[in-house]
């Protein structure tokens, strides 16, 4: 059985789920200290980065520089919310495939909408 440092107390128990500390009565969660900080970041960026990329996108599409603009933009934030990147979070197989997933869902879409972009902007172009 592994075990961790309570976050509460820092006394030895059992990392398992719904363990309670025999000595302040802390109930071991999902997410606790450091794993829970780089959650929510982790969080944040897999929802708010795909929604920036894409209003940036759609409001940029009208001038092509600014559209070139923000797909520089949004391929940065892609690369820098890639799942590759969250090293420090020690993910299970199931939490890998759901992120990953996650993360290739929102940046096909993001990708066919720049794609359709540029061919309706090559049909309708001058
Ligand atoms: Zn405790």
């Amino acid at each position: 059985m592994n075990t961790t440092d309570c976050p509460e107390c820092g006394y030895e128990i059992l990392s398992r789920l719904g363990t309670v500390c025999p000595k302040c009565g802390h109930t071991i969660g999902y997410f606790e200290g450091e794993k829970k900080k780089k959650y929510g970041k982790f969080f944040a960026l897999t929802v708010f980065v795909p929604f920036i990329s894409f209003i940036t996108i759609l409001f940029s599409s009208i001038n092509p520089y600014t559209f070139y603009a923000s797909i520089f933009i949004y391929a940065y934030l892609a690369y820098k919310s890639c799942p590759a990147l969250f090293k420090g979070v020690t993910f299970t197989k199931y939490e890998k495939v759901l992120f990953w997933g996650v993360w290739i869902i929102f940046n096909a879409m993001i990708i066919a909408m720049i794609y359709n972009n540029i061919v309706k902007g090559f049909e309708s172009g001058s």
